[in-house]
């Protein structure tokens, strides 16, 4: 196999060397130029010298942890543009919800495989690519089709009635196939930031959700511990 480098800069940041360099093995097969980093000041260093193209932050480092980093990297203008994926132990669902309502795009659980690791990173990299999605589009996916601006959804051609607070849940969710949304963000992205909304609220609408849209109702997956994502 010949792979092609794509000039693209990954800055993998994980304390656990035998890690960092299985990633980094994996990552440079495939053609990424990557950076290692073994500490969380390392790693904004590395940030502040040459910007990389995503980031793989592991949470869990001595002294500065991920969440930390993620948080400073998503607050800084010059840098909050740099996709995040976060790397976690299992079980750690409150440091996944809380990385991703810093900004992380996305997460793997530990063990991972480096070829889903590839896969996450290349979908993260397209989106920010594909970025300029506006607000207003239609979003076409499966055998649905949602008209933000009509506040219509069509299943297989046919309208589904729902309240405009489903419509808005759907459509964070729907126009963000493969993006994992907590709780806070879907009522941020329906509400506006701060309006004061329970996450059981939240579950009650996808439930009301998923019953209205039948079938393509399965695309709405519950992710346990961290919240709901659209199926791609
Ligand atoms: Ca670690």
């Amino acid at each position: 196999m010949v792979s092609v480098m794509n000039n693209q800069n990954i800055l993998v940041v994980e304390d656990e060397e035998e890690i960092r360099e299985l990633v980094r093995y994996n990552l440079t097969k495939a053609g990424y130029a990557v950076t290692g980093a073994a500490s969380g000041e390392e790693a904004l260093r590395a940030i502040g010298s040459t910007l990389p193209d995503l980031v793989v932050l592991d949470l869990m480092l001595p002294g500065m942890d991920g969440l930390s980093v993620c948080k400073i990297v998503k607050s800084d203008p010059r840098t909050r543009d740099v996709p995040i994926v976060m790397l976690t132990a299992k079980g750690e669902e409150s440091d996944i919800v809380a990385g991703l309502e810093l900004g992380a795009d996305d997460y793997l659980t530990k063990p991972f495989s480096p070829r889903v690791l590839l896969a996450r990173m290349r979908a993260v990299l397209r989106r920010k690519a594909d970025g300029a999605e506006t607000a207003a589009a239609p979003v076409q996916i499966h055998n649905l089709v949602i008209h933000p601006g009509r506040h219509e959804v069509l299943v297989d051609g046919v309208p589904v009635e729902m309240t405009s607070t489903e419509f808005r849940v759907l459509h964070s969710l729907a126009r963000r196939p493969g993006w994992v949304l907590t709780r806070r963000q879907i009522s941020d992205a329906v509400h506006g930031e701060n309006y004061p909304v329970t996450e059981r609220s939240i579950d009650v609408q996808i439930v009301a959700l998923r019953k209205k849209l039948g079938t393509a109702g399965d695309y709405i997956e519950t992710v346990r511990g961290v919240g709901y994502r659209f199926k791609e």
